[in-house]
């Protein structure tokens, strides 16, 4: 880390060697690995200039807390918690922060990474970051995860900041978590300078400075994407048959918002199991479910399947909205679909990849498809330092005015370097970064 972070009582902050150092302790997910071959692909197709790629291929801040927490039980214990900046030369640090045993420092380096690509392909002022706590928040209370958050929060001090970085949602983590940093965070300001800083956090709840369309505002995305995707191929949504795996924020808004389309949702799998019905499930009704037992296991309206047979599921689309890895060597044979609309971060890995062009399965790439998210947490960013609130038709409208130019620029790109969708969309990013390190420089 670049800034002296003074810590605080009770805590330690250590600093973790940068990427080229390999990689550092804790280190299990082997994503980081991906965004490298990603990039390579990209940078060598794009001859992008030396001094530049290596300036984006590092991390700019990781920084790693371990921070106590009281229990409700009176124990305490000593969480690990990430914040890793990847680069801001187009604007404050942004992304989001996971509640997530598997969360390491070269997940969430690989996730911050992503977020530079979002942010320059959509032509957002924003950089990447990306942070989480390594728990399994279902082994908590509510109180204890609010003690949690908040502690994860006053750990990380000036690390975030409304004009520095900016954190949202993501695996595990709402809106009622980002209400808890925004206080914490505020309570740590001089009383002068609160009422200023409600943007350091976004996906806020709509009474405490969210935007409206936030919520939603990943799927929305995804499925602008999708629409896209249906006119150039002269596809017809209405009818279409999709499965999407990962039933949370992501999941569950690509199905609710691909429902008045007439497309029609055969199976879904998150962490509790898979379900199906060939006649369609009802995204709203399945989601109810969800909110009230955890997940689309024991869904009335549905049969059980196994793993393999959601994979096997012949569909049109397939929405990964879980985890990364999820199409690899293994599944990606499996898959019986003709499009992939990456709702999650790094669902595919570099096997996975090579095995669906060959297939010729479409990919919409995570850094295009799921960008939405981000769009949104700018435009909540933006009515917050203006006081403004924006109603939903204006804020879907702009997201629209976001999504579909980045997703023609992404089209554009493929066609010029005849590549797969996923480089040509590193190519438009790295190709926005290269033009605004060229034209400023490098100071001192
Ligand atoms: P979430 O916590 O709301 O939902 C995660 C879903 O994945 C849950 O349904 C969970 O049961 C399921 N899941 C977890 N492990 C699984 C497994 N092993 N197999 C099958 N399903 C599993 O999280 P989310 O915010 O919807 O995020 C989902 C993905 O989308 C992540 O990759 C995230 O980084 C990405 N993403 C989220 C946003 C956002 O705005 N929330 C924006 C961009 C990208």
């Amino acid at each position: 880390m670049t800034e002296a972070n003074p810590g605080r009582a009770g805590m330690r902050m250590e600093v973790v060697p940068l990427v080229e150092e390999g990689r550092g302790a804790g280190e299990r997910s082997g994503l980081y690995a991906n965004v490298r071959g990603q990039f390579d692909r990209a940078a060598n197709l794009m001859e992008l200039d030396p001094n530049i790629r290596r300036i984006l291929e590092t991390t700019t801040n990781e920084v790693v807390v371990h921070f106590p927490v009281r229990m409700d039980d009176g124990q305490i214990e000593v969480l690990t918690g990430y914040r890793v900046q990847h680069n801001n030369i187009l604007g404050p640090f942004k992304g989001g922060l996971r509640f997530h045993p598997a969360v390491d420092i070269d997940e969430v380096r690989a996730l911050a990474t992503w977020m530079t690509w979002k942010g320059a392909i959509t032509g957002i002022p924003f950089g990447g970051a990306k942070g989480g706590i390594q728990i399994d928040p279902s082994r908590y209370t509510d109180t204890e995860l609010e003690r949690i958050t908040r502690r994860f929060t006053f750990a990380l001090g000036n690390v975030i900041g409304p004009e520095y970085d900016i954190p949202a949602p993501d695996v595990n983590t709402n809106p009622r978590i980002m209400a808890w940093i925004l206080d914490t965070y505020l309570s740590m300001m001089p009383p002068h300078e609160r009422l200023r800083c409600t943007h350091v956090v976004t996906g806020k709840p709509i009474e405490s400075g969210g935007s409206l369309g936030r919520k939603k505002a990943t799927g929305q995305g995804v499925v602008f994407c999708i629409e896209e995707w249906a006119k150039d191929h002269d596809f017809d949504l209405k009818g279409a048959t999709y499965i999407v795996q990962g039933f949370g924020n992501v999941g569950s808004w690509t199905a609710q918002l691909l429902k008045p389309h007439g497309a029609k949702l055969i199976a879904v799998e998150d962490v509790t199991g898979a379900v199906a019905n060939p006649d369609g499930l009802d995204p709203e009704d399945l989601a109810a479910h969800v909110r009230e037992t955890g997940g689309v296991f024991g869904y009335p309206n549905a049969e059980r399947i196994d793993h393999q047979t959601f994979l096997r599921t012949k569909a049109d689309i397939f929405v990964p909205a879980a985890l990364e890895n999820a199409i690899t060597a293994e599944t990606a044979p499996l898959l019986n679909v003709g499009l992939v609309a990456e709702g999650a971060n790094g669902p595919t890995d570099p096997e996975g990849d090579a095995i669906l062009e060959r297939r010729k399965i479409h990919v919409i790439p995570d850094i295009l498809c799921n960008s939405g998210g981000v769009v949104v947490s700018y435009f909540e960013w933006l009515q917050n330092k203006r006081s403004e609130y924006w109603d939903l038709e204006e804020v879907d409208c702009k997201l629209k005015k976001k999504i579909v130019p980045a997703y023609r620029r992404v089209q554009d790109t493929a066609r010029k370097y005849g590549t797969d969708w996923r480089t040509a969309a590193y190519v438009v990013a790295l190709g926005r970064l290269e033009t605004v390190y060229k034209e400023r420089g490098i100071c001192p």
